[in-house]
């Protein structure tokens, strides 16, 4: 390994002891005033805690670069783990050349992209144009970060994102996203029939745009169709339902507390779904006031039927959906879902018939976001002089993504105007999940070629 790898890692391992749950990124925040300060750089930051740190370029073409990557990350933790995300720090575990996290997720995702910008800022030997390092919060729920920031503040036409999971390819363009909030509002009765839990758990998960292929093993949706099951043969009253943690992510885990008079009920579950892995846990329990038959029907309909999973795949446009959470709150059931396409129609015609599935369930739909999709700029300079130095420095080219996830770029290239643009990143499997796992070499393979590419003098 070589001092740059080195140095890279002593920061990774720095970032991952400060707490930067989305939303409380503000000790982060804190962090990087510091580091700025320290350096003596010039800094802004901002109410949501973005923070944009500037250095001069030392080289002859000095055309300023856009460096960008999100500071927050996914906090997911093993059941029995105690972690505390607000205080403790990551965990780490390295093992030759992987690393991961002891229990929890790692935020990989993207302290990969944080720790690659810290480097750079701080050294005095790497060769660089003026660089703007874009600092964002809340990309993991929101975007809000990046929605709030002023883009005045920046000069640089050209934005190099750092928030990819390979290291082969880099990304040219994004999906649109729309998210939305279901809420069904039923009646409440009491009644002595027996209750159960029961919980789905160690769903393997993951991004819902990266891994679609996964998502239809949603423990939301494996919860529903045994509930489906049981309804088929018998009354069920659902009692109370909760999973998941984010909206983009498969949930790993559900619970649901149903009443029924069925009598077998672990082996008929036990017998029709047996998955590898897949834990399923049925207790009897105690619980005074259910939702009604009909209500309780209503209500699994929702989960069974909004879009889930891939739903289609035409020359190249994927289309997909995501129920990533579930609460119930009294008398209140709340899905929070997702739906993903870079063609804007699809992805409207999509959510229509998602409105007209929850009027007919007597669900009420709030939006509570959409983003735009980056559509590719065909003549991307700064796409062909990275594509080149890339070759160079790897000897082999890199692939041209259009990714299913969704990236801030779209969102700030629509306050710059004629903003060039590309993602690139390192490999990270497993991400928003407790197995994500990085590597080294593909790390020290990203910044050798980013670091090429902001030492070459055309670009
Ligand atoms: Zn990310």
């Amino acid at each position: 390994m070589n001092q740059i790898t080195n140095r890279f890692l002593e920061l990774f391992y720095k970032i991952s002891k400060i707490p930067r749950e989305s939303g409380k990124e503000k000790k982060f925040a804190d962090f990087l005033e510091i580091f700025a300060k320290e350096n003596n750089l010039e800094f802004y930051r901002d109410k949501s805690n973005n923070v944009l740190i500037k250095k001069s370029g030392n080289k002859e073409n000095n055309e300023p670069i856009i460096l960008q990557a999100h500071i927050d990350m996914v906090c997911v933790k093993k059941e029995n783990s105690n972690h505390n995300f607000e205080l403790d720090p990551i965990e780490i575990v390295k093992s030759g050349n992987v690393i991961s996290a002891r229990d929890t997720s790692l935020g990989a995702d993207q302290g990969i992209g944080l720790a690659i910008m810290l480097l750079i800022l701080e050294s005095s030997q790497i060769k660089h144009p003026d660089l703007e390092c874009l600092f964002t919060t809340e990309e993991e729920t929101t975007f809000n970060g990046a929605v709030n920031f002023d883009c005045s503040k920046l000069n640089g036409k050209k934005l190099i994102n750092i928030d990819h999971c390979k290291d082969d390819s880099i990304v040219i363009g994004c999906d649109a996203d729309i998210c939305n909030k279901y809420t069904f509002k039923g009646k409440l009765i009491t009644n002595n029939i027996s209750a159960y839990k029961i919980k789905i758990s160690n769903v393997k998960g993951g991004n819902s745009g990266v891994e679609i292929e996964r998502s239809n093993k949603n423990a939301i949706i494996i919860i529903a169709k045994i509930i489906q099951m049981l309804q088929n043969e018998e009354d069920v009253l659902i009692c109370e339902i909760s999973g998941g943690n984010s909206e983009g992510d498969i949930a790993t885990s559900c619970e649901c507390i149903i009443k029924t008079k069925i009598k077998d009920i672990k082996d008929k579950i036990k017998q029709n779904f047996l998955e590898d892995n897949i834990q399923i846990q049925v207790n009897k329990t105690f619980k005074e006031s259910s939702f009604t038959i009909e209500d309780s029907k209503k209500i699994i309909n929702e989960i069974v039927n909004l879009k889930q999973g891939l739903i289609s795949d035409k020359n190249n446009i994927v289309t997909s959906g995501n129920i990533g959470i579930i609460e119930t709150e009294k008398n209140k059931v709340i899905i929070t879902g997702i739906l993903r396409s870079i063609e804007e129609k699809e992805l409207q015609k999509q959510n229509r018939e998602n409105y007209l599935l929850s009027d007919r369930n007597g669900f009420k739909i709030e939006e509570i976001y959409q983003d735009a999709a980056w559509i590719p700029n065909i003549n991307s300079k700064l796409k062909e002089n990275y594509k080149n130095i890339y070759y160079k420095v790897n000897g082999q080219y890199p692939e041209l993504e259009i990714t299913h996830a969704g990236l801030e770029c779209s969102c700030i290239a629509k306050r710059i105007a004629g903003l060039d643009m590309i993602s690139i990143g390192s490999i990270i499997e497993n991400f928003h999940t407790v197995n994500e796992k990085m590597y080294i070499s593909s790390c020290e393979k990203t910044i050798k070629t980013l670091l090429a590419y902001l030492g070459y003098e055309n670009n």
